[in-house]
């Protein structure tokens, strides 16, 4: 893809609301006659400012946080081959004693944001892109997500096996239950399309003993041992890993304490690959925290 991204500020309109998940959906924007250039796995912010309904959250948020919210950034979940483009959004939850503040935008972009709904989102740009450099070096594009971290390899992954023959992918996607999975359909479809191309691996940390696992679901975090079984030959594998990390507040919370917080998804990940001789250069990787 030679033409660079321009960040710019569009007016869109929600066309389409779909239900993901019991908290996530992806709303399709309608962006009118505007030209879009970006490219898989870039994404775009959202101003919390501009929504009538959250006029006085935000006020009151930032009297208590003492600074200005900043725009949320949402992956396109969208390929630029495809009329639309699309975010998907996971609910962020407050939990009393735990959460310092009731979190502000990912709500109502989630559960209350009807087709026709108008707003201004500002894009597109990100460092998490499968590069011409990365594909001509790798015969082997690993993707380790976990959550709302799907989206950026979803839009990589439909895009690539589309638009470039050679290409083969395989994604270790993990989450809580079932109902959590993301796409699920979407990669059951692109499996039956390529099937030589393109290879699903679930693990479901909180479905307990009764659930149906199989080789294509199984149970627990990722870990070291299904990770050496995803990439066979790690010399020739470039890995894209992208969810939840510690956020700043976390880590703070937890220095104050004088607590060690356990590895996040992030850190455990970056972990075995490191331990399966990974080289950074080969790992491109986006945190959600
Ligand atoms: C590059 C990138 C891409 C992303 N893509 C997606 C995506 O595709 N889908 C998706 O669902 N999410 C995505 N996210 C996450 C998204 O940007 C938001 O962080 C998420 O939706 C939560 O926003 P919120 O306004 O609901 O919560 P926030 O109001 O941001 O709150 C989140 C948490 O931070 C705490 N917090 C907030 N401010 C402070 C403070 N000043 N001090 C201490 N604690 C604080 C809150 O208490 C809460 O626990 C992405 C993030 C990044 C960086």
């Amino acid at each position: 893809m030679a033409e660079r991204s321009r960040i710019k500020k569009l007016e869109v309109m929600v066309s389409d609301v779909k239900v993901e998940a019991p908290d996530t959906v992806t709303l399709s924007l309608f962006t009118g006659n505007d030209k879009l250039t970006y490219e898989p796995g870039n994404f775009l912010t959202i101003a919390p400012q501009q929504f009538a309904a959250l006029e006085r959250w935000v006020e009151y948020l930032q009297d208590l946080k003492g600074k200005k919210e900043p725009p949320r950034a949402y992956s396109l979940a969208s390929s630029p081959d495809e009329k639309y483009i699309a975010i998907t959004v996971k609910e962020e939850r407050y939990t009393s004693g735990s959460t310092p503040y009731p979190p502000l935008l990912s709500p109502i972009l989630a559960l209350r944001t009807p087709p026709g709904t108008k707003m201004v989102v500002t894009g597109f740009t990100g460092p998490y892109k499968l590069t011409d450099e990365i594909r001509k070096q790798n015969d082997h594009i690993v993707h380790i997500c976990a959550g709302s971290g799907i989206v950026p390899s979803f839009s990589i992954i439909k895009y690539d096996l589309r638009m470039n023959e050679g290409s083969k992918h395989t994604l270790v996607y993990s989450n809580k239950k079932r109902e959590d999975v993301i796409f699920h359909d979407d990669f059951a479809q692109l499996e039956c399309e390529f099937p030589d191309r393109f290879n699903v691996i679930h693990t479901l940390t909180r479905e307990g003993d009764a659930f149906d696992y199989n080789d294509k679901i199984r149970q627990g975090r990722i870990s070291r041992n299904l990770l050496s079984e995803a990439i066979p030959h790690p010399d020739s594998t470039a890995v894209f890993v992208c969810g939840p990390d510690h956020l700043p507040w976390q880590k703070k919370a937890a220095r104050e304490k004088g607590e060690e917080l356990p590895p996040s998804f992030l850190q455990s990940t970056l972990g075995f690959i490191d331990e399966l001789g990974i080289p950074k250069e080969r790992i491109t990787k986006e945190s959600y925290g």
